[in-house]
């Protein structure tokens, strides 16, 4: 039997479908002969976390830094190195977060595993444990059976449920910071802005470059209001600091397979279609006619976004 670890940041932002998609993952990891503990670092600064399908991991442990530790990194490269040791654990798994990225890789490099970032599927085949992830840019998917070796994951596929499955109360235990190796990394991250959240959406609405400014993401957030949808965005809307991390829908970003998939001024380039290929339904609206985006939408609407939706508004 091999070991695996789930991980997991318990923030004020986090969601009990996050819980739930990791819970779906251990049972997909059981079927292919693993254990399956939850580590929780927990900054909410509660005395107990609950657990979506908690009883789906063969033990869960909370544990909270005496003292601050910025995003966690430097903790959590210690607590996983720890928990990897002292169970003897073979896989470590989280989900494909900006702040799971920052300890991920040293964990990886300091177990000598396989690391693979953005895998869409974790699941149970050829005997073991099969990771598909795209690599190269997403222009290639790479598919790796894993055998007996070491691997660090993190997954950024849709959210999953498992079929069955009850919560668990997990208490805080207060863990001592080692003197020198923890330190405080500052975050640029934006927080998220609420709202529906974009994993699991069967609506999203994503802007890009060309939305223009800052002020004007504005027209995105309320036509996404309007028709009930997520708001998400290309990394380039993100790089301006138009729209926080967390909406990036693509290779770097979130994979998203909505009923209907809106995209406003995204010229539809190869990452960021690595994040669309489960949407059933793709309208894009770009002011240039040549716009790659044209080539995977559905409906495509050439104009200026901005006309476009307020039309679209007064129509609703
Ligand atoms: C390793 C790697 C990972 C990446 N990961 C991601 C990822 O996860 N997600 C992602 O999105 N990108 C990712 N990228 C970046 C990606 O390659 C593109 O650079 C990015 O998607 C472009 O964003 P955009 O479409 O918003 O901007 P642009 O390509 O600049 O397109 C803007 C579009 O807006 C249109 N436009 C301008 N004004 C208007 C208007 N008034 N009305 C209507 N349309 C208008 C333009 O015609 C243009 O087509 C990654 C790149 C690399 C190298």
């Amino acid at each position: 039997m091999k070991n695996a670890l789930f991980v997991i940041h318990n923030s004020p932002d986090t969601r009990a479908s996050e819980f739930a998609t990791l819970a779906a993952l251990a049972s997909a990891v059981a079927s292919a002969g693993y254990t399956s503990d939850l580590l929780v670092l927990n900054t909410t600064g509660s005395a107990s976390v609950t657990i979506k399908h908690g009883n789906v991991f063969r033990a869960v442990s909370a544990i909270a830094p005496e003292s601050p530790v910025g995003d966690g990194a430097e903790f959590l490269v210690h607590a996983v190195g720890k928990a990897v040791a002292d169970a003897s654990m073979s896989l470590v798994v989280g989900l494909g977060t900006i702040a799971n990225r920052n300890w991920a890789p040293q964990v990886a490099a300091s177990l000598s595993a396989e690391y693979l970032t953005a895998c869409e599927a974790i699941e149970a085949a050829d005997g073991g444990l099969r990771v598909t992830a795209p690599v190269m840019g997403a222009m290639v998917q790479k598919s790796v059976s894993l055998g007996d070796r070491k691997a660090v994951l993190l997954y950024s596929g849709e959210a999953l449920a498992p079929s069955s499955g009850t919560d668990v109360d997990a208490q805080v235990s207060s863990t001592a910071v080692e003197q020198g190796r923890a330190r405080f990394i500052a975050s640029e991250a934006l927080p998220d802005t609420g709202g529906i959240p974009l994993r699991g959406a069967s609506r999203v609405v994503s802007g890009g470059l060309g939305v223009g400014s800052a002020d004007k993401w504005q027209v995105i957030e309320q036509f996404a209001a309007k028709v009930g949808a997520a708001v998400g965005a290309s990394r380039a809307a993100v790089e301006m600091g138009w729209v926080p991390s967390s909406r990036q829908v693509g290779f770097s970003g979130q994979k998203v397979s909505p009923d209907v998939y809106v995209a406003v001024g995204i010229s539809g380039a190869v990452h960021h279609l690595a994040g669309i290929g489960g949407a059933k339904k793709i309208i894009a609206i770009n002011k240039d006619p040549e716009a790659g985006i044209f080539k995977v939408a559905d409906i495509g609407i050439v104009g200026d976004y901005e006309q476009i939706l307020s039309a679209a508004m007064r129509k609703l």
